[in-house]
């Protein structure tokens, strides 16, 4: 397939199809050349859906500008992947150039280089280890009100669930370990107050939290992600 002619202006509000079969670096070019600022990321998420669409093994959900595919293969496990597809403004550096072998244009590092990635792993990786779910997701680099992955998630908190988390965004080439998220709460038990020399006529309220504490106590905790990755094997 000949790549994809380079965006202009024109082209605002067309429909863009990127040349998901090219090298990865030329499909990050195409994806760069579609400017997407936060709150205008609608044409390169049009394009990032239609090439999801392409592919009969992914099932894909839209919501606002971001999209959702995901793998249904019946797997033990779920990796889900995200990146954002809105960059911050524009500011005379796009077109893309490479320039002594390095690709230049705003969003080439963050994060489109990601972004390409994980829009050709997921149209290649029709029979993968783990099922897998992949998020572009819009207006990251804006307050948190409007970022896509958590209002996707609100939405359809089972297309964001899964046994380990990867996002794309850049980390010069290294990968840096996470860990499970936190869970807060505020636990209220009630007790009947008594004259110490009538306890019998009480309840202790400390004694409520007894079965909140052995609970915890009972509590499994998930393996540990490296352990998951590396045991299960389809
Ligand atoms: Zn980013």
């Amino acid at each position: 397939m000949a790549p994809t002619a380079r965006y202009t202006d024109a082209m605002v509000g067309e429909s863009i199809v990127v040349d998901t079969a090219a090298p990865i670096e030329v499909l990050v070019q195409q994806l760069l050349d579609i400017p997407s600022p936060s709150g205008s990321e609608s044409a390169l998420a049009g394009a990032i859906e239609k090439a999801l669409n392409s592919a009969p093994h992914l099932e894909v959900l839209r919501v606002g500008n971001t999209i959702a595919a995901r793998t249904n293969t019946g797997r033990k496990h779920r990796v889900v992947w995200a990146g954002h597809s809105d960059t911050v403004p524009v500011h005379h550096n796009l077109p893309s150039q490479v320039r002594d072998g390095f690709l230049w244009g705003r969003g080439s590092v963050d994060m489109k280089g990601g972004l390409g990635i994980g829009l050709k792993l997921a149209l290649e990786l029709a029979e993968p280890v783990h099922d897998m779910t992949w998020i572009f997701y819009d207006n990251e680099e804006v307050e948190a009100s409007k970022n896509g992955l958590g209002l996707f998630g609100t939405v359809h908190p089972d297309w964001v669930s899964g046994d380990f988390a990867i996002v794309g965004e850049p980390s010069n080439s290294a990968v840096e370990g996470g860990c499970n998220g936190t869970l807060r709460v505020v636990i209220t038990t009630r007790g009947t107050q008594a004259h110490s020399a009538r306890s019998w006529m009480g309840v202790n309220a400390i004694h409520g939290a007894a079965e909140v504490l052995s609970r915890l106590e009972r509590y499994e905790a998930q393996q540990s992600w490296w352990t998951v990755l590396s045991t299960a094997k389809a």
